[in-house]
C-alpha cells in the first residue's frame, strides 16, 4: 500500500502514463523538475527517463529515499548523490524491448529502402516523370550491434531472420552464436549497418567520433536507438555531409527536443523524435513496472528491477 501522497511526481507524463499513474496512485506533482519543491515528507519520486532529475530538488527533499524512472537509460539521475545518500532507484527494463526493436528495424529499412522520400515521391507524383532511385538490400550485410544487453540480444535474434551477419562489441563477450569485436572501430570496419543500443555513460560519451565513422566507411549506415550522447554529432553531420558514410537514423539526439539544425536539411538522415518505447502497450508496461517497484519500496520488498548504482 502507497500511502496518500507520499510520492512527488517529477516531470510531465503522456496522458496514457499519466492516466494509469492517477488510476493506481495519489501522488504531488511538480511538472517543472527546475522549480521549487513542494512542501511534503514525500519518501519516493516516480519520473521518466525524458526527465533530468536535478541534484538540487533531492537537496530540497531530504526525506526521499527511492526514485523511480519510467524507461530503462537511467542517465537522468544523479547517480552519485544518490549512491553517497544511499537513495535506491528502479528503472524499467526489459517491457520495452519489442517496441524499441520494432522501432529499430522499422528505421533500418526506411533508411535502406529510402521509404519516407519514396512516399514523398509517389505523393509529389514526380513518379510520373522518372523512376524512384535503386536502394540497397539488407540481406547479405552485417549488422554490427554495439550494446549486446536485453535490447541488443532481441533486435539480433530478429534480425537473423532477414538473412545477414551479426557483430557485437561490449565491455563482455556473450556466450552467443555471433562475431564479437574486441572495441567499437574493429565492429565498425566489420560492419555494412551499426546499430548503437548502449547506455549512455562516461564511456560511450561520443564514442561514435569521425574515425569510427570513417572505419564505417561510404557504404555503411548507422542507426542510434541509444542515447544521443554515444554519437560525436558534429563529426557525424560532417560524415553524411562529406557522404564518407551512405546514411543515419536517429531516434534520439544530443540535444531533445532541439536536434542540431544541421540534420534538417540533409537527404540521407532519417529521424524520429525519440519514439523507442512510444507504444500504448509498452508506455503502460513501464508505468506498471515503475509503480510495482514504488509499491514494493514501500512494502519493504526488494525492488523488482532496482538499478545497481
Ligand atoms: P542493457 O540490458 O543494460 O544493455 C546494455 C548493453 O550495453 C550491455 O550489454 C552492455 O555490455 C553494453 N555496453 C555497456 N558499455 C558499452 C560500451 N562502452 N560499448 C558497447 N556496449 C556497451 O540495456 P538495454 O535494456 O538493452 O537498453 C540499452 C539502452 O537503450 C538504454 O540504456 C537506453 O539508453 C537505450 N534505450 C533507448 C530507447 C529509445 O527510446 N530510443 C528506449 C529504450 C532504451 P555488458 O553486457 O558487457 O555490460
Amino acid at each position: 500500500m502507497i500511502p496518500v501522497n507520499s510520492v512527488l511526481q517529477v516531470g510531465q507524463f503522456p496522458e496514457i502514463m499519466q492516466r494509469e499513474i492517477d488510476r493506481r496512485l495519489s501522488t504531488t506533482k511538480l511538472l517543472d523538475p527546475q522549480a521549487k519543491a513542494p512542501e511534503g515528507g514525500f519518501a519516493a519520486i516516480l519520473t521518466r527517463s525524458n526527465t533530468q532529475l536535478p541534484q538540487g530538488l533531492l537537496e530540497q527533499v531530504p526525506t526521499v529515499r527511492m526514485v523511480a524512472t519510467c524507461g530503462v537509460g537511467y542517465d537522468n539521475l544523479p547517480l552519485d548523490y544518490l549512491k553517497a545518500n544511499g537513495i535506491q532507484a528502479s528503472n524499467t527494463p526489459g517491457v520495452l524491448n519489442d517496441a524499441v526493436c520494432e522501432l529499430a528495424i522499422g528505421m533500418l529499412f526506411s533508411l535502406l529502402r529510402r521509404i519516407p522520400e519514396a512516399q514523398a515521391f509517389v505523393k509529389s507524383a514526380a513518379w510520373s516523370k522518372s523512376p524512384f532511385t535503386i536502394t540497397t538490400t539488407l540481406a547479405g550485410k552485417c549488422v554490427g550491434i554495439a550494446g549486446m544487453g536485453r535490447i541488443g540480444q532481441d533486435l539480433a535474434k530478429r534480425l537473423e531472420s532477414f538473412k545477414v551477419k551479426i557483430a557485437y562489441t561490449g565491455p563482455s563477450r556473450k556466450e552467443l552464436p555471433y562475431d564479437y569485436h574486441p572495441n567499437i572501430k574493429a565492429l565498425a570496419q566489420a560492419s555494412d549497418v551499426l546499430i548503437l543500443a548502449c547506455p549512455a555513460s562516461p564511456e560511450t560519451d561520443k564514442m561514435i567520433n569521425a574515425e569510427v565513422l570513417d572505419a564505417l566507411g561510404p557504404q555503411g549506415y548507422l542507426v542510434n536507438i541509444a542515447r544521443g550522447s554515444v554519437v560525436d554529432e558534429g563529426a557525424l553531420l560532417v560524415a553524411l555531409q562529406q557522404k564518407k558514410i551512405a546514411g543515419a537514423a536517429l531516434d534520439v539526439f544530443e540535444n531533445e527536443p532541439n536536434p542540431n539544425a544541421g540534420f534538417l536539411n540533409i537527404d540521407n538522415v532519417l529521424l524520429t523524435p525519440h519514439i523507442g518505447s512510444a507504444t500504448a502497450e509498452t508506455r503502460q508496461l513501464m508505468t506498471n513496472l515503475a509503480i510495482d517497484n514504488l509499491e514494493a519500496f514501500y512494502n519493504q520488498q526488494p525492488l523488482l528491477t532496482e538499478v545497481k548504482n
